[in-house]
């Protein structure tokens, strides 16, 4: 693939009147984003991409567990959402994979792959929407962003190492904040103790491959709610609908889904059915409730429901619960206050205690970072607004951001970010949609501007 340098040249008059588009962030919501744009937005324009992160792989979920599998199956995982099929296929372009899919045994949709596979056909996918996109100019930008502000000639000022540059538009995909490259997937030689914080498939993850690769004897798992993952089924189950009404409570859609889960794992159809109806439905559940109820739900219910959601592939799970049972892992619940060189504060039910070890390594997801310089601008300049749980900012489903009462146009913020306003938009699938109803209301929104202007009604900027 052949991107245009670093810089922008100076551009030529035609150049100059071409759409100006930013990513911020080349994780997987940055990477879906201009593919979305790419396959569907309309016109010529000119697309930077910023991150001072070297490679594209497809994020923290590919870089931190390259080598591990991912927690979705194949069949979730498509980035087209017209062709369900499309990453099974990609992948059966692989003799392994079209051999095992020949095979009796091998339903290729129901099985998980390593997160680098993942980011290959994220990335081979991201090459052949730009090939055939002549007319866009991309621009891979190795600097970090550090502010966004409103441009005197309208659009955004974007403020990176490298200067400042307007763009008409801005798509904030920052997820998880700036990589720093010692994340939990590191290794290092052999230790007797280890610690990893985090309760999450990550945290799981990395445990069992401290213990698999005799990089540490034992190892103590860190859960700050107590809570692990829960598996998915051996062969992949839909959406399961109860016959009950959807209540429109917190305290009564968690009575339904006990409920129905319960007697679901009495019929033997197991609970990930009724939990991925659920899912579905979490949305608008989630418009409906009241401030009071969704702290309610942060600090109460969060954990349990991520346990249930972000499940662990079958055989991960069994290797778990048998290092468990073995005492190869212990399990402990408790805010982790300090880290040491030798270990960590942990503060439990019983207080506060020293827990030793030869090595710690944190697997936590850190939430939207809305103190780094870049949201503390953003929010000072009133361009975007914190949600009322401090999980990320307001926001639409198309992730156009909402500064109250109405919808900033022009600026998005993408995947992770909008948790705070659309539960389980940190997944790959509701990600994928989100970057298509984005490039769609760019596309609106610019032709709505056009026709109030009287310019021609496509995607270009005569301004
Ligand atoms: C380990 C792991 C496994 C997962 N597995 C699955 C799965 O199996 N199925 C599923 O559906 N979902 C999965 N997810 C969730 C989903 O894939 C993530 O929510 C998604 O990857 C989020 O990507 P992102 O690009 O928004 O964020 P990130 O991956 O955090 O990427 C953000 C990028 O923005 C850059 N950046 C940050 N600040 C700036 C700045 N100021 N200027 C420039 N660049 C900046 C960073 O360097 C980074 O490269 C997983 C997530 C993780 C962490």
């Amino acid at each position: 693939m052949t991107l245009a340098p670093a810089q922008f040249s100076s551009p030529s008059p035609q150049a100059g009147s071409l759409v100006r588009i930013a990513i911020v962030g080349r994780g997987f919501t940055g990477l879906m984003t201009a593919i979305a744009l790419l396959k569907a937005f309309q016109g010529p324009f000119h697309l930077a991409l910023y991150d001072p992160y070297p490679k594209i792989d497809g994020g923290e979920a590919a870089g931190r567990s390259a080598s591990t599998l991912l927690n979705s199956r194949v069949r979730d995982l498509s980035i087209d959402p017209a062709a369900r099929e499309d990453f099974r296929r990609w992948l059966e372009t692989d003799d392994v994979w079209r051999e095992r899919a020949a095979s009796p045994a091998g339903n290729v949709d129901h099985a998980f792959v390593p997160g680098e596979v993942f980011s290959a056909y994220v990335y081979q996918r991201f090459s052949e929407a730009l090939r055939e996109r002549t007319d866009v100019m991309v621009q891979v930008r190795a600097d970090s962003v550090t502010a966004i502000g409103r441009h005197p000639g309208g659009g955004f000022s974007v403020l990176s190492s490298d200067g400042q540059t307007r763009f008409d538009t801005v798509f904030l995909a920052t997820g998880y904040g700036l990589r720093d490259g010692a994340d939990c997937a590191s290794t290092q030689g052999s230790v007797g103790e280890a610690l990893v914080i985090g309760g999450g498939v990550h945290a799981v993850n990395r445990a069992l491959r401290l213990l698999a690769a005799g990089e540490a004897s034992h190892v103590t798992l860190i859960s700050a709610s107590g809570f692990l993952p829960q598996p998915h089924t051996s062969s992949a189950v839909g959406a399961v609908t109860s016959d009950r009404p959807f209540p429109h409570t917190l305290r009564g859609a968690f009575r339904y889904l006990r409920e129905a889960a319960n007697r679901a794992a009495a019929e033997g159809s197991g609970w990930q059915g009724i939990m991925n109806d659920f899912r579905q439905r979490a949305r608008a559940l989630w418009q409906g409730l009241t401030p009071d109820e969704r702290r309610r739900f942060k600090r109460h219910v969060k954990p349990i429901y991520d346990s249930h959601r972000n499940r662990l592939p079958p055989g991960q799970y069994e290797r778990l619960h048998r290092a468990i049972a073995g005492g190869a892992i212990m399990v402990r619940k408790g805010k982790v206050e300090r880290i040491a060189t030798n270990g960590v504060l942990l503060s439990t039910a019983a207080g506060l205690q020293v827990l030793p070890a030869d090595r710690t390594i944190d697997c936590r997801i850190r939430l939207t970072d809305l103190d780094s310089p870049l949201f503390r601008a953003l929010i000072a300049g009133n361009l975007v607004q914190r949600d009322e749980l401090d999980l990320g900012i307001f926001v639409d489903r198309a992730g156009r951001v909402i500064v109250e009462p109405e919808i900033f146009e022009g600026l998005f913020a993408m995947g992770p970010l909008g948790l705070g306003s659309l539960p389980d938009i940190d997944l790959v699938p509701e990600i994928v949609v989100q970057a298509y109803a984005a490039a769609e209301a760019l596309a609106a929104s610019l032709q709505g501007a056009q026709t109030r202007n009287g310019g021609p009604p496509d995607g270009r900027n005569e301004g």
